[in-house]
């Protein structure tokens, strides 16, 4: 077992200029969610080189791919890319780093194919993590219907293999009042941007009984047209996060709540569009947890301070709700530097990122090869899946 994991961590190490490389062009050229044709082909081409038999275009998502690398009959393992970039803020979320990293970990056991147990290493391509639900589709179009095991990781301050992600939904609240000069007969309006005022100030109360591992946040996202208008329409956007569905749609209830109150108090009429994909609470695998803390371990590296509050959601907790899933945080930026921010997108293309990239790479690597040896671990992760 050490001699493949040996071969396994000098394979990633003799692929690392080229990982680098890819991880930087996809950096320097991002692409929004459903936009990403030039990650998903330079992935898919790299893998194709490496001996996966890559499909394009998956689930009738065209940037969606799946490169999969068969040695004999024995469980599917799934290593997931991410690779969409931010609005303005490019590659702020380091997804550049999550699809190196997880192209990198196929091309090393693809290195060791003669060795490897029997069983199947698929590398699949996730688009539109950042808001699109991309790998909702995935799972409607059936790709994890087959898959033992899912894993992925992404970048973050620090070493964590496992944080909470919540249950996210989205609403759009449309205010409709009646335009009037804002001077002259300001009586005769109906002030759809003072609804989205209040519905604000009614979620801002709101917070204050609100649980500590909630949240609620939205924009303005229309507020009207001028000054000098009383504003006929506007639009407020709001996100609502909860540690389990159920939390999760009280509180929806509670801020659409607002937004029809805030109707009724200003005479606008209000149109709630939600948002058709949820993303759901990560699903927590003790048992996939030990088999990365194992290779954690083994190769020097600890995980670093908890941070319990530092809630984000993603569309992994689908597939965690579908499949045995682990999805680690690894650091590739300085201890303190902030998701979504410059500062982040400026640390996923420094030299400091490879590092993380690599070791990425090995700990999926790795730990796919624990999964694919050891059915008693494997049959424990999916015990515990189906237990809870
Ligand atoms: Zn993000
Ligand atoms: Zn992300």
């Amino acid at each position: 077992m050490s001699a493949i994991k040996d071969l396994i961590g000098q394979a990633v190490d003799r692929l690392a200029d080229d990982l680098e490389s890819i991880s930087r062009k996809i950096h320097d050229n991002p692409e929004l969610a459903y936009q990403e044709v030039k990650a998903a082909g330079w992935l898919a081409d790299f893998l194709s080189v490496q001996g996966f038999k890559v499909e394009r275009g998956v689930a009738g998502v065209e940037t969606a791919f799946r490169a999969t690398l068969d040695t004999g009959s024995g469980p599917t393992i799934a290593i997931l890319c991410e690779y969409d970039a931010l609005p303005a803020i490019g590659h702020a979320c380091g997804h550049n780093i999550i699809a190196t990293s997880g192209a990198g970990a196929g091309a090393a056991l693809a290195a060791v194919r003669d060795k490897l147990p029997g069983g199947r290493i698929q590398v699949i391509g996730t688009p539109a993590e950042e808001g699109g639900g991309g790998k909702i589709r995935l799972i409607k179009g059936g790709v994890f219907q087959t898959v033992d095991a899912a894993m992925m990781i992404h970048g973050f301050d620090r070493w964590i293999l496992h944080q909470d992600l919540l249950g996210i939904t989205r609403a759009s609240f449309e205010f409709r009042g009646k335009a009037a000069h804002a001077s002259a007969d300001p009586w005769e309006g109906v002030n759809a941007l003072d609804a989205c005022v209040q519905t604000f100030n009614a979620v801002s109360m709101l917070r204050q009984q609100m649980r500590p591992d909630c949240r609620i946040h939205g924009v303005v996202a229309d507020g009207g047209a001028a000054a000098n208008i009383i504003p006929e329409r506007a639009v407020a956007d709001f996100n609502v996060r909860g540690p389990s569905l159920a939390s999760m749609w009280a509180l929806y209830r509670r801020v659409v709540a607002c937004a029809e109150a805030a109707a009724v108090a200003t005479g606008a009429r209000l149109t709630v569009t939600q948002h058709r994909d949820v993303y759901e609470p990560l699903k927590r695998n003790q048992a996939l947890l030990d088999v990365f803390a194992d290779n954690l371990g083994a190769a020097g590296l600890g995980e670093g301070p908890p941070a319990p509050d530092r809630l984000a959601s993603s569309d992994i907790g689908n597939v965690s709700q579908v499949t045995p899933t682990i999805h680690a945080w690894i650091a590739i930026a300085p201890l303190g530097t902030a998701i979504h921010t410059r500062e982040f997108a400026a640390a996923a293309a420094a030299p400091g990122a490879r590092a993380g990239l690599l070791a990425g790479a090995k700990l999926m690597a790795l730990s796919a090869v624990d999964l694919l040896a050891d059915p008693a671990r494997l049959a424990a992760m999916k015990e515990e899946f189906r237990g809870r």
